[in-house]
């Protein structure tokens, strides 16, 4: 061990962990991650993909912001693909399938590569105290480690329990132990505690699939990679197959429910709605006769395949028997059954927005422990628990990012503010500011404030800086010169015939007008490298609506501004219900914002606690 003391300890080597503990490192703490097995970190318990809608704008952000996914994912990914494609940016989300063992060893490598990074293996069973803050951790075989801030990332093993049919082991994941220890400590602390379950389908030998019979998808052609830094795919690529459930599969599905664990009644958690196991569409969408199922090659040497919508916890002779039914897999080998795990988390509400636990400063809770589904949501927090642990330690000022800002702000704001009733999973739905907050722009958001807080390395920085010359450069050459309608119906660009003199940007609002377009009206557009050119069309696309929504950021940023402070006597505001001052006692809104988005909280409401506020004399600085 490098040190006999650290400045912050990460608990738990999975997604959250590892983003916990490089920006933590990073930003100038000395670091522990201390977990399980060191040769399980950075392991994909589940399908082996990342992204997707919604998650590949987090991955993004984590990316801009120095962190680890995006890096990791490109190297290893052996599918990319771009979802909603046909859409507009805003809601288009990139999506790799990974080779899961690519994947755990350029995570290991990264972690490796840290300095100021100390791995260590163990199974920590609970926490040290000090003047009420946490101050260290114990192991199970009694030793001690101290620091100034803990961050625990211990996802679905706290009292997990995994469930394939009627029998039941615990567990954190297949083939690997709970942590009951560290379980009852949270418990004792007396934290509001919850069930919830998720599962994962039988894997299969690749092996012993018909490909000839399926239809396969390949990946994109233009590949869309994650990282702002990565240029091509690091590894060969590969095609995935489809097929379909019918209606067999879903009669034996249908007359063996009483023997699923999640549908039998052994199962107390709720699960993540937008990931449903197979009973779950069966019983859910009785109507349809057939559900698509992705096979998803797990590694280019790896015959196992993840078959992407058939998660289970069904008893193995039924989990063959639903497989053999269905076409190309009637004589498939299960190399592991499919099965549902059922886990404690802590309800996300007893944290502040920078993810450290009210009743004990210095604790901070990130990923699945915090009721999230998903690596993404994982790595996000994770990377928000590791800064901010690291700035307490170091005694500076705590960091948020607002809704306005980042998808990571609208999540851990929905967390702390709202809780979780089911796995909570990021959707482009959920960010009020969508259209500013787009996966193409996440460096153009948040790499300066990366680079301010001690994240971003000077490599990363010095490309963002040529990138942004370039865009700049570009975008001043544009807004120099105006055409009129008839001007630029010469040159062949289909705009308005209003009498409106246009700049470059401006008439590249128009959906028929591209950037090649206006080369032959603009000088000094030649040489703009194509990913520049690309960039300025999906800048210039949402201009005029991002400029109206910035009138209602500043306008809604005028009334959150104002903070509540935590001792808030909500009692002792006349007209507000009962409900209500429970409700807003119990979350503690640390904003008017969050207070407004918090369920059942009306604009007529939030009018009378902001007249509290005001009668008190409190006010955001
Ligand atoms: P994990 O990746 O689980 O990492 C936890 C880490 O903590 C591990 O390294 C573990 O060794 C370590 N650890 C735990 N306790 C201790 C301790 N006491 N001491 C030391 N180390 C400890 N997500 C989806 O989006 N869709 C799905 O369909 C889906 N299905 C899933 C099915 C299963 C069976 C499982 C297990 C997970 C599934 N997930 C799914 C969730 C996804 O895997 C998680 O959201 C993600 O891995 C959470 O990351 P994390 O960092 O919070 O935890």
């Amino acid at each position: 061990m490098k040190h006999l003391d650290f400045d912050v300890i990460v608990v738990g080597g999975g997604h959250a962990g590892c983003e916990a503990a490089a920006a933590a490192a990073r930003t100038g703490s000395r670091t522990a991650l201390v977990t399980l097995r060191k040769d399980t970190i950075g392991v994909m318990s589940c399908n082996p993909a990342i992204g997707g809608l919604g998650k590949g704008h987090l991955v993004r952000e984590i990316d801009a912001l120095g962190g680890l996914m995006a890096h990791v994912a490109d190297r290893s990914g052996i599918q990319f693909r771009l979802l909603n494609r046909r859409k507009g940016p805003a809601v288009r989300g990139p999506r790799a399938q990974s080779d899961r063992a690519i994947y755990k060893r350029e995570m290991q490598a990264a972690i490796y590569g840290i300095d100021d990074l100390t791995v260590i293996e163990g199974e920590v069973a609970g926490l040290r105290q000090q003047d009420n803050r946490a101050s260290g951790i114990l192991l199970v075989d009694g030793s001690e480690i101290k620091a100034s801030s803990v961050v625990i990332t211990s996802g679905t093993f706290l009292n997990g329990i995994v469930h394939i049919g009627f029998d039941k082991s615990a567990g954190g994941r297949m083939g690997e132990i709970a942590c009951n220890d560290l379980g009852r400590t949270l418990r004792e602390m007396d934290l509001p505690l919850g069930r919830l379950k998720t599962g994962t389908p039988p894997r299969l030998d690749g092996r012993t699939i018909d490909w000839q019979r399926l239809e396969m998808q390949p990946g994109d052609d233009d590949p869309t990679l994650f990282s702002f830094l990565s240029t091509k795919p690091s590894v060969r690529q590969i095609a995935c197959g489809i097929t379909h459930t019918n209606e067999q599969t879903h009669e034996i599905i249908a007359k063996n429910l009483e023997k699923s664990a999640m549908y039998g009644g052994q199962i107390d958690g709720v699960g993540p709605r937008y990931c449903p196991s197979i009973e779950d569409k069966v019983v859910r969408f009785a109507e349809k006769t057939s559900h698509q199922v992705f096979l998803e090659p797990e590694g280019l040497n790896d015959h196992t395949v993840y078959p992407n919508g058939i998660s289970t916890s069904l008893p193995t002779d039924v989990q063959e028997a639903y497989v053999a039914s269905i076409a190309g897999l009637e004589n498939c080998a299960i190399l592991q059954p499919g099965y549902a795990i059922e886990y404690d988390y802590v309800d996300p509400r007893a944290l502040s927005s920078t993810l450290e636990l009210n009743a004990l400063p210095g604790l901070f809770l990130a990923g699945q422990i915090n009721g999230t589904t998903g690596y993404e949501e994982a790595a996000a927090q994770g990377l928000m628990a590791g800064l901010n642990a690291s700035r307490s330690a170091l005694k500076k000022e705590e960091v948020k990012l607002g809704r306005d800002q980042a998808y990571i702000g609208v999540m851990l704001d929905d967390l702390t503010t709202r809780g979780v009733t089911e796995p909570y999973r990021m959707f482009t739905s959920r960010a009020e500011y969508r259209l500013s907050l787009r996966a193409d722009n996440a460096d153009q958001r948040l790499t300066a404030v990366g680079r301010d807080l001690g994240l971003v390395d000077d490599a990363r920085w010095a490309a963002h800086s040529t990138k942004m010359d370039a865009l700049d450069r570009a975008k001043a050459t544009l807004k120099n010169t105006t055409l009129s309608p008839k001007q630029a119906r010469q040159h062949g660009l289909n705009v308005n015939d209003d009498g409106k003199k246009r700049d470059g940007m401006e008439l590249l609002a128009f959906p028929d007008v591209k950037f090649a377009d206006l080369a032959p009206a603009f000088d000094g557009l030649e040489g703009v490298l194509s990913e520049i050119a690309e960039q300025i069309e999906c800048d210039a696309l949402y201009q005029n609506y991002i400029d109206r929504q910035a009138q209602d950021i500043a306008t809604l940023r005028r009334d959150e501004a104002w903070s509540i402070p935590a001792d808030f006597d909500y009692d002792a505001i006349v007209g507000l219900s009962n409900e209500l001052r429970s409700k807003l006692s119990t979350v503690r809104p640390e904003t008017l914002g969050q207070a407004g988005r918090i369920d059942g909280v009306t604009p007529a409401a939030l009018l009378l606690v902001l007249s509290g506020l005001k009668r008190d004399g409190r006010r955001a600085g």
